[in-house]
């Protein structure tokens, strides 16, 4: 629950500080707080998972073209929000507003997708001896998600949306970093016509809300975006009770640029793929993997499309690159960028309140050294010179992760031959984007388990039942 009303000024947020268990919402662009909201612990937690267990025949059996409808209604009413939404989370999760705006459209778009889905469920049936088999893909009951602070409604609609479309009933637990637009999200599920206890947010610290979901033995899966570290702990938890989980963790994913490809195009592009949402993006291409021939036009174009990045504001539309999350993050951001680490290129960021950090490349490094083999999750890119393709794929693949990735070419089979051989869940050509509603998104390696978007994605929100219908005396 919100305690103070979101356009509240610091004095009017600290008439709640007599409340004990608060969460303090900071706008990392300022480091005020901008809302406090109740926290959650294991009895909240255990409380929406009640509810969500409560209203889980209902929702399952509800007929599909009602329950179709409905979600249609809540993409629309997401649709009207959109710019409330949007500036929401642009000043909670410091990110420009017009990649906010984006962020929202595509929240709208996952819930339309999905909303399709119940007319469109349908099984197998399976000649077999002495009568007919059919298959059914069942609902699984409650769902847990655990979504991070980097991208919180977005990351949220990608499992929400098949999750309800499929029959599930869901508690969700947003970042205690940002959890303001889950929260808002509640509200509007209602609103649109979902009814009570379908959509549950429990805002509270990941060690207690989300280790309890985890542990719950009412809660059939989790699904997870963040950290590969806490990932890891949530697949040993999940074990006790076998639970489904699903994990989209971290990456380190290449952009692998060969002297043969538009140059200018590859360096025009290569920083938002790393800097955007400051860096904060598990797809970031962090590693730019350049032929040793064009390292040097490439660096020089690449400088130029740094220089030009506005960094600022998150409200100002021009803005292309924000504040990052929080100090911490800043503290560990810096840590990879201090010493002897080699600075080739280094941005513009504002002095003052607000936890800035300037877009950072690297270069040339060693795919050795710890800035190329760690998730930074910040601004700051490493360039790695390769000598041909079979080094270049080999560097590529030299990480734990496998999240994304990119090569750039006009060579159409080299192309195809290096997107194949790259150990990574999504791969673009002359192209950093790997995110679509419609197209499948997950990890190879420690990047994650299973699939979220797409058709795929519903069938980590179902079981598969088999049915014998016996037609012989
Ligand atoms: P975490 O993995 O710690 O957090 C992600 C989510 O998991 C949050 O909702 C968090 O809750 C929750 N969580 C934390 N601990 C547990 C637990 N024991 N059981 C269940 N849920 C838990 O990421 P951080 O926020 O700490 O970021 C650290 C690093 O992780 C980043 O620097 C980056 O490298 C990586 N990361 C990767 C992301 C991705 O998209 N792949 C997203 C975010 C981070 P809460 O924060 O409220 O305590």
């Amino acid at each position: 629950m919100i305690l103070t009303d979101l356009g509240a000024d610091v004095n009017e947020a600290a008439k709640c500080a007599t409340i004990a268990l608060v969460i303090e919402v900071l706008e990392p662009a300022t480091e005020q707080v901008m809302a406090k909201v109740e926290r959650a612990g294991v009895e909240e937690t255990d409380a929406a998972v009640a509810r969500a267990r409560d209203a889980s025949p209902s929702w399952r059996e509800i007929a599909p073209d009602d329950r179709s409808r409905i979600l249609h209604g809540l993409a629309d009413e997401l649709e009207r929000r959109g710019e409330e939404l949007a500036t929401l989370e642009a000043r909670n999760a410091g990110k420009p507003i017009a990649d906010a705006r984006g962020e929202m459209e595509m929240v709208a778009t996952c819930f339309r997708y999905y909303a399709g889905a119940p007319e469109r469920a349908t099984g197998k049936t399976i000649p077999v001896a002495g009568g007919v088999d059919m298959t059914f893909r069942e609902p699984l009951g409650v769902v847990g998600m655990i979504v991070p602070w980097n991208f919180p409604l977005v990351i949220a609609s990608w499992k929400l949306a098949p999750a309800l479309a499929a029959g599930n009933t869901v508690v969700l637990k947003p970042a205690e970093l940002t959890p303001l637009t889950a929260l808002e999200l509640e509200r509007i599920a209602l609103e649109a016509g979902i009814p009570e206890g379908v959509v549950n947010v429990v805002a509270g610290p990941g060690s207690v809300c989300g280790k309890r979901l985890v542990e719950h033995p009412d809660v059939a899966k989790v699904a997870f975006t963040g950290s590969t570290e806490v990932g890891r702990g949530i697949a040993a938890g999940a074990a006790e009770t076998i639970k489904r989980v699903t994990l989209e963790l971290g990456g380190k994913s290449a952009n692998v640029v060969y002297a043969d490809a538009d140059l200018d195009a590859a360096a025009a592009s290569a920083p938002s793929a790393v800097f955007g949402n400051a860096g904060q993006d598990c797809c970031a291409r962090s590693r730019i993997l350049v032929e040793r021939s064009a390292l040097d036009s490439f660096m020089e174009a690449l400088e130029a499309a740094v220089d030009s990045m506005r960094v600022g504001d998150p409200l100002d539309d021009e803005t292309e690159m924000g504040p990052l999350i929080s100090a911490d993050q800043r503290e560990k951001v810096a840590s990879y960028a201090t010493g002897d680490a080699p600075v080739a290129i280094r941005g513009q960021a504002p002095d003052g309140p607000g936890f800035w950090f300037p877009p950072t490349v690297l270069a040339p490094i060693s795919n050795d050294e710890r800035p190329a083999r760690e998730e930074i999750f910040g601004p700051v890119a490493c360039v790695i010179p390769f000598r041909d393709e079979e080094d270049a794929v080999r560097i590529a693949n030299d990480t734990v992760y496998g999240l994304s990735g990119s090569v750039w070419t006009r060579d159409g089979a080299k192309a195809l031959r290096t997107a194949r051989a790259i150990e990574s869940g999504a791969v673009s050509i002359n192209s950093n984007t790997s995110v679509r509603v419609s197209t499948p998104f997950g990890g190879f390696k420690q990047s994650g388990v299973g699939r979220e978007l797409g058709p795929d994605a519903l069938e980590h929100y179902t079981e598969l039942k088999n049915v014998y219908y016996a037609t012989e005396a």
